[in-house]
């Protein structure tokens, strides 16, 4: 297609969108699709000058204001910002303002770029006047009577001078939860963000709706900062906050563009941990003196840029819903997706947990949804977008049988998912061959999935223990395409030094419910070896750091099937290690440490045995009879003489209740 074909195009699409959003607060594509569309078109008008660029969406401001309001012309121009997207960016803008104040270093101000809707509102004798939205820069829309319902915004100040502040309406997260909550309820669509949802709300003619919409405000510029003769942009929004205004507090002066990219860093790990959503970061020149020399574009000002976030949700089709076996039986409908880019990588797949969170998210095969990586890593789909059903999607409908094996799939108690049962079942046996030799657990190099799967299919590996066995088979190995005699001895040498791996592997690669690696490591710190943990009491077991009740009882049910015990028997024989390799770290701080105790009376929750090997592992001394070198006496029931000459000789006694929640607390 040709450039100006394109460019055409181009500015047609962008229109669309922007209605959609600025005006119907209803958009149909991501940010992200957006930014990257008006992106291409900038370029493309850069490459082609000769072609006119006053009417274009790459230079106009926001959108088309709805007649059904009364319209305000701003005194001064309502802006955009220019946009980063990467260091590269930043350090461009840093560089012209350099040259533009021919100066060597410039003092930034970062501020959280909140996403919500813009608003100005203007104050004459401490009243305001009037509030409007951003619309195209030049007239917004009167939203006097909806502002005035927001609470972070004082209905009367005692500055007398008229003056206009601007800032940022939003929906915290916890506000849109408890809304869609209830519209939820009553069959309403959901409101699919903040900044839909606050943009929506205060864009109402009925100002009861934004009333109980419970929106809230951050002011973040003084228009006439002149009049007030502040020169830095710090001081504008202390002042505001002293006129009554709500400014957000995380605000830094940066001395460079290098403290401005830390900062970024840090907001973008604490985005998740905010009230309310921000999409970047709006970094300004502090010093707002310098503003009329930086100058302006059409569209922003010199002076300012908005770092924007790499994307983190996404819109795209659920073209299926398939279901897989994992290692414990669990079964999970997974989303097939039409490819989508998300946070840096394309997403073709999402888990969708089990049948109740499908239902719950109302989702049907053929929607458009909602995709977001959680933390930045997985992928999960955060819901329909319902607008866009066409009354052509398929209702979801769970499995009844292991889509491997075929057995009738089972709940076990109360969880929400279901579960193959059948021990024989490939699926269920390969995903935990896999497991035990992933790169956290056993980490057995050259064990990849694809030749489990295929050691598995070809009868030359059923189990785990057969991986111990495949030093037996290595001429069947090396037969097969794509092996030879180097490849199947760095498979076994890996195996073999996988025996030597300390216990928490072992454990974490037997893969028992709800253990992951953490837990795993604390249980081999703990116990030291396998067979001190498979005797181990679900009330002892509940005393450790971590452990509830449901992982306590997952552990007991694993040790005592007895399929378990014969693999782990197995296992020993055939020379894995089972016991904790790594540095027992003791407690300083402990309140055991260093001490020198007796332990005396019978013990209900704890063999004594095992209670010795817990004081010593927090550096305590364990000795048999008291004397004044004993700094604490142990007492069970039925305590007998050495509690009397403990109580005569003044020592600290600790009696099993208070021990019970000492060691837990530590
Ligand atoms: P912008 O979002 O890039 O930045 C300007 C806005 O940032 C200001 O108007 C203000 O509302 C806000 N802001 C928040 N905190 C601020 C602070 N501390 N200081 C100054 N400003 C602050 O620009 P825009 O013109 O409002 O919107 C363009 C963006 O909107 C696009 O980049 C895109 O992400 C989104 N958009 C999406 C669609 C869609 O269809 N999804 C359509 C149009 C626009």
């Amino acid at each position: 297609m040709q450039d100006l074909e394109r460019i055409l195009q181009l500015r047609k699409i962008i229109e669309k969108y922007a209605y959609e959003y600025y005006t119907l607060d209803n958009p149909s594509v991501s940010d992200s699709e957006y930014d990257r569309l008006i992106q291409e078109l900038i370029i493309l008008e850069s490459k082609h000058p000769e072609i006119d660029t006053s009417s274009s969406p790459s230079q106009r401001v926001g959108g088309i204001v709805l007649d059904s309001f009364n319209k305000v012309q701003h005194k001064r121009l309502m802006l955009s910002l220019g946009n980063a997207f990467n260091e590269d960016d930043l350090y461009n803008f840093d560089k012209k303002i350099k040259e533009i104040l021919k100066k060597n270093e410039i003092e930034y101000i970062c501020e959280l770029k909140i996403d919500g809707l813009a608003i100005a509102i203007e104050y004459e004798k401490g009243l305001i006047n009037y509030g409007a939205t951003r619309g195209d820069g030049n007239t917004g829309e009167d939203v006097t009577n909806n502002i005035k319902t927001i609470r972070d915004i004082p209905l009367s100040v005692s500055e007398k001078r008229v003056f206009e502040v601007r800032g940022e309406v939003y929906m915290s997260k916890k506000v849109l939860n408890e809304l869609n909550k209830k519209r939820s309820e009553n069959n309403e669509e959901l409101l699919a963000n903040c900044r839909n949802a606050a943009a929506g709300s205060i864009r109402q003619l009925d100002s009861s709706i934004a009333a109980e919409r419970k929106l809230s405000n951050f002011m973040y510029y003084l228009v006439n900062y002149e009049d007030f003769s502040l020169n830095k942009q710090s001081d504008c929004l202390k002042h505001m906050k002293k006129m009554g205004f709500t400014i957000n507090e995380n605000f830094r002066i940066c001395p460079n563009i290098k403290a401005v990219i830390d900062y970024i860093k840090e907001y973008q790990d604490k985005r998740e941990t905010l009230e309310y959503d921000i999409d970047g970061i709006v970094i300004k020149v502090n010093d707002t003196s310098t503003y009329k020399e930086i100058g302006y574009t059409a569209k922003t000002p010199k002076w300012a840029i908005a770092y924007k976030f790499p994307p983190k949700e996404v819109m795209t089709t659920l073209l299926d819903i398939i279901f897989s076996v994992g290692r414990t039986g669990k079964i999970t409908p997974n989303a097939v997706l039409s490819p989508v880019r998300v946070a840096g990588s394309i997403v073709q797949r999402a888990t969708l947990h089990n049948e109740q969170f499908v239902l719950d998210k109302q989702i049907k095969i053929g929607d458009t949804v909602i995709i977001r990586k959680a933390g930045d890593v997985i992928p999960e789909v955060v819901g329909p977008v319902l607008s866009k059903r066409t009354g052509l999607e398929k209702e979801f409908v769970m499995v009844k049988n292991c889509p491997i094996c075929g057995s009738v799939l089972q709940k076990i108690d109360d969880e929400a998912a279901h579960y193959c049962i059948n021990t024989n079942c490939e699926k269920k046996n390969i995903e935990s061959i896999i497991h035990f030799c992933s790169r956290d657990a056993m980490n057995i190099e050259g064990l990849g999935e694809k030749i489990i799967e295929q050691f598995y299919n070809l009868n030359i590996m059923k189990n785990i223990s057969d991986i111990y066995y495949l030093h037996n088979k290595k001429q069947l190995i090396k037969d097969l395409d794509g092996f030879g005699e180097k490849s199947v001895n760095n498979i076994l040498d890996s195996i073999e030094n996988s025996k030597k791996n300390s216990l928490e592997r072992l454990l974490f690669g037997l893969g028992i419910e709800e253990i992951g690696e953490k837990t795993s490591k604390t249980l081999a710190k703990k116990y030291i070896s396998l067979d001190k943990l498979r005797n181990a009491k679900y009330e002892e077991l509940l005393l450790i750091k971590d452990v509830g009740d449901v992982v306590a009882k997952s552990i007991i049910d694993f040790f005592a099937n007895p399929n378990n015990i014969k693999l782990i028997d197995t296992l020993k024989k055939l020379g894995v290690n089972t016991d904790y390799l790594g540095v027992i770290e003791v407690d300083e701080n402990s309140l055991f440490y260093n001490k020198t105790i007796v332990i005396t009376g019978t013990l209900s929750f704890i063999g004594r045995n095992e209670l010795t090997q817990l004081l010593e592992n927090k550096g305590a001394k364990v000795t048999t009879s008291v004397s004044k070198k004993t700094d604490i006496l142990v007492c069970g029931k039925d305590a007998g003489s050495k509690l009397e000459k403990a109580q005569k000789l003044g020592l600290k006694v600790i009696y099993e209740e208070e021990l019970k929640g000492l060691i837990k607390d530590e």
